[in-house]
């Protein structure tokens, strides 16, 4: 298993939104679009709600786009990265990049969670444990840092064989 670790290494944009962690309805309404300065378009009011009722909460750019067409919405790739880029810095959804170019976003609901990710599914799983909270903050405390921020990855592959990746590998072998 591989894993990194990132303390403080975010940009101060992020830092102060983490600071300022506003505890968002379940349901972004128009009025909360506008409350951030953007209008409640057709597009990002969709893209809001897939990530509030989808049972996979961290989608890239592409899944939503997929998931939009399947539902019958066509929104172009690109006017999709826009939207969750300003979803981003509105607060509104957080941004992780796990170990591919991609970038994966899940809504902002203001709980601190790590996250555990399948090198071959892409499967990711939350996980929050105060003992290692602790154990971090006293190391930057060892260090003379005061944490504002961090991120902790765990990559591994998925073992109770539902990983289908690595099914489809089995099956193309064999
Ligand atoms: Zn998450
Ligand atoms: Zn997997």
């Amino acid at each position: 298993m591989r894993y990194s670790i990132g303390i403080g290494r975010k940009s101060g944009y992020y830092s102060r939104t983490l600071r300022s962690i506003q505890h968002l309805p379940m349901t972004t309404t128009p009025q909360d679009l506008n409350e951030r300065g953007l209008k409640a378009t057709l597009p990002r009011l969709r893209i809001i709600r897939l990530f509030e009722t989808s049972r996979d909460c961290h989608m890239t750019a592409e899944d939503v786009y997929r998931r939009l067409k399947e539902d019958g919405l066509d929104i172009g790739l690109a006017t999709i990265y826009r939207v969750l880029t300003q979803f981003e810095q509105a607060g509104l959804l957080l941004r992780h990049h796990f170990e591919s170019d991609k970038a994966v976003y899940e809504i902002n609901r203001g709980h601190h969670h790590d996250h555990i990710v399948c090198l071959h599914c892409g499967k990711v799983e939350e996980f929050f444990d105060a003992e290692i909270e602790k154990r971090q903050n006293e190391i930057a405390q060892e260090k003379n840092f005061e944490v504002v921020d961090h991120a902790l990855y765990l990559y591994g592959y998925c073992a109770t064989g539902d990983c289908a990746e690595r099914r489809r590998a089995e099956s193309d072998e064999g």
